[in-house]
């Protein structure tokens, strides 16, 4: 056997181990995810070399770990490509790693947790001094002429190398001292079993532990796509979401550059509520050269594409980064932004090829989806993939995309109209689109107040721009012809134009200060009267939002519209005619104010339009009686 030797560790070293084995750290499970992703590492190395060199590579790839209670000992063992004496002493008695001396530095200022610190800092072996006081390391490098060689040190301030005769076979064994009061909690197969089920599940060797493998999970994001069967992309997916279908949709990528990263995302089958419990379990899962570095992380893909689960690999970040360092990282950054492309990409492709299942799809998680509003830098993507229901459709679940609407648009109409209603019948009644019904222009139908805000961000698409119906213009609308004859009511003559003036003035005098305007309209056809929007900005279902967020109770003042070819204006008008100040119109006034308030849903006491309603028909009875007898 050779002769022992005792080495100092470099400085910084020194320190790092004085901070890490003093430390109250409370994570200190992760020493063995640190062990073993360094085991996996060298048998990784061994596989690259032995398909460039000799294939004949007898010696099976494998983690194996064992423990004992008595001794308080864990014992990592691996067949990977060991170390020389020279790797030895540089690998694991100095850190690579720069930046030490800042680590130390503010550990010792104690401004962050150890926890962000240990992350920012690629200090992977040395965690094992958190829980041992006494380390060795026996390692036997792959390299024919090498000996095997044996590393022991406490961690405190210097280790000792001895060169052994003995023919070991290659690889490293670690075994590690627990101290005393670590003994209980990690001395035991069951704990350790746990452990590496949390962090080391899907590492890509065997780890074995009384001759069982304890991850018995592929890292099957990592395998070529060609030889994976639809089946294990589904048993993946349950194993990972506990689902109990399978996934409605499959993406599974790899990218090289910007950044180096494999991805297998799954779209559910089933939708959870959008804004409720769910939230917290989205997420993709984040590994680090198969490990795991942090669960769900929410940065890597957007709220509104949080309906995907799945897990993203990348060999471009540290094993060792902290959650607080990924929130920052300008890496974990290209990765995401690839990943939204690649989504988006994804479902454009679906909606291409097959819309029924694009309508599928939206209909699962469509109302999660529409909050991608917001993802201005994606905006003609997201604007390609929303859908809307259509006064030209069939029922209320056919739907429509904007791309849809410009094909159906009449000649010269270069407007996207829109409007909000609770449903489909009501919209289909809605005195606002009348004029859209009678020239045959179509409208696309909004149920979600989400889907105003969808418009608002958009505001246009492929050259159209987005309106809602509300604020159409009357001449961008003229210039089309009106579909079927109505049988019009006869055309005013100037006199009784002149009356009908007055007419509005005498309603604006009665509404007062309720209405900002009394004024005749072009878009009724079947309805007396509607309220528009003084100012072209908001629409009625946006005010109304803004209302309940600012807490304003008040009725908002409208332009009143009064249709000047219904019966009823017709003969208000002979009414007002013969006696200007008949109270008549006073109650016909109100009532139709009212009955529009109502439509808009402004209307909160309805006291006085029911006994108007009363009062009406008490008397139109009466003369019904009458005219009957
Ligand atoms: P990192 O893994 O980030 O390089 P570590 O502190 O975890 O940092 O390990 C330092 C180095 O020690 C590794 O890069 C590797 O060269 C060497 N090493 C550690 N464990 C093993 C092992 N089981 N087999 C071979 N080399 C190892
Ligand atoms: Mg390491």
């Amino acid at each position: 056997m050779g002769k022992k030797t005792t080495h100092k560790f470099k400085a910084e070293v020194n320190q790092l181990l004085d901070i890490l084995v003093h430390s109250l750290y409370t994570n200190k499970e992760i020493f063995l995810r640190e062990l073993i992703s360094n085991a996996s590492d060298a048998l990784e190395k061994v596989r690259f070399s032995a398909t460039t060199e000799d294939a004949e590579d007898t010696i099976a790839p494998e983690i194996r770990i064992d423990s004992d209670k008595d001794a308080g000992t864990i014992t990592i063992t691996d067949t990977g490509v060991g170390m020389t004496r020279d790797e030895l002493m540089k690998n694991i008695g100095t850190i690579a790693h720069s930046g030490t001396a800042e680590l130390t530095r503010m550990a010792q200022e104690g401004t962050e947790s150890l926890d962000s610190l240990i992350g920012r800092f690629g200090v992977g072996f040395y965690s094992v001094y958190m829980v041992s006081d006494e380390v060795t390391v026996t390692t036997r490098s792959m390299d024919p002429e090498a000996k095997a060689i044996r590393w022991t040190s406490d961690g405190k301030t210097d280790y000792k190398l001895q060169e052994l005769d003995e023919d070991i076979p290659r690889g490293t064994v670690i075994e590690v001292k627990l101290k005393e009061d670590m003994v209980s909690q990690f001395a035991n197969n069951a704990s350790l079993k746990i452990i590496i089920n949390k962090h080391s599940n899907f590492i890509n060797f065997p780890i074995i532990i009384e001759e069982e493998q304890v991850n018995t999970v592929s890292a099957l994001w990592r395998e070529p796509k060609f030889q994976i069967k639809d089946e294990q992309y589904a048993e993946f997916y349950k194993f990972l979401t506990y689902d109990s279908e399978d996934p409605f949709d499959t993406l599974h990528t790899a990218v090289d550059a910007p950044v180096q990263f494999n991805a297998l995302m799954f779209t559910p089958s089933s939708g959870d509520d959008p804004f409720g419990m769910g939230r917290e379990n989205r997420g993709l899962d984040l590994y680090v050269r198969r490990v795991l570095i942090e669960k769900q992380n929410k940065d890597l893909l957007p709220e509104y594409l949080g309906f995907i689960k799945g897990v993203v690999d990348t060999e471009d970040l540290p094993l060792n980064i902290s959650r607080e360092t990924l929130q920052d990282n300008i890496l974990m950054r290209k990765i995401s932004s690839t990943l939204v492309k690649q989504v988006l990409n994804n479902l454009e492709k679906m909606a291409k090829d097959n819309a029924e299942r694009y309508a599928e799809f939206w209909h699962i998680h469509g109302n999660l989806f529409k909050a991608g509003y917001v993802d201005f830098l994606n905006k003609d993507k997201f604007g390609g993939l929303v859908r809307f229901n259509s006064s030209i459709s069939e029922d209320s679940k056919e739907l429509s995309s904007f791309a849809e609407y410009i094909a159906r648009t009449k000649e010269d109409q270069k407007e996207i109209y829109y409007a909000f209603g609770p449903s489909r019948e009501a919209l289909g009644l809605s005195p606002h689109l009348e004029v859209f019904r009678r020239k045959g222009i179509e409208v696309l139908y909004l149920y979600e107040p989400i889907d105003e805000f969808v418009m608002d961000a958009q505001r246009d698409f492929d050259g159209y721009t987005l309106v809602s119906a509300e604020h159409a213009e009357m001449e961008k609308l003229d210039k089309f012809e009106t579909l079927e004859k109505e049988d019009k009511a006869e055309a005013l003559s100037e006199d009784q134009q002149s009356v009908l003036d007055k007419l509005l003035t005498r309603i604006k005098d009665i509404l007062g200060e309720q209405v900002t305007e009394v004024k005749a309209s072009q878009r009724l056809t079947d309805s007396p009267v509607c309220l528009a929007n003084p100012d072209g900005n908001v629409t009625s279902s946006m005010d109304k939002i803004m209302r309940v967020v600012s807490k304003d109770t008040s009725i908002p003042k409208k332009v009143l519209e009064i249709n000047p070819d219904h019966a009823l204006v017709r003969n208000m008008l002979t009414i007002f005619e013969k006696d200007a100040n008949d109270p008549f119109i006073d109650q016909a006034a109100n009532q139709l104010f009212e009955s529009a308030l109502l439509l808009e849903g402004y209307l909160t006491d309805p006291h006085a339009l029911v006994g108007r309603v009363q009062d009406l028909l008490t008397k139109s009875s009466g003369w019904y009686v009458e005219t009957t007898k």
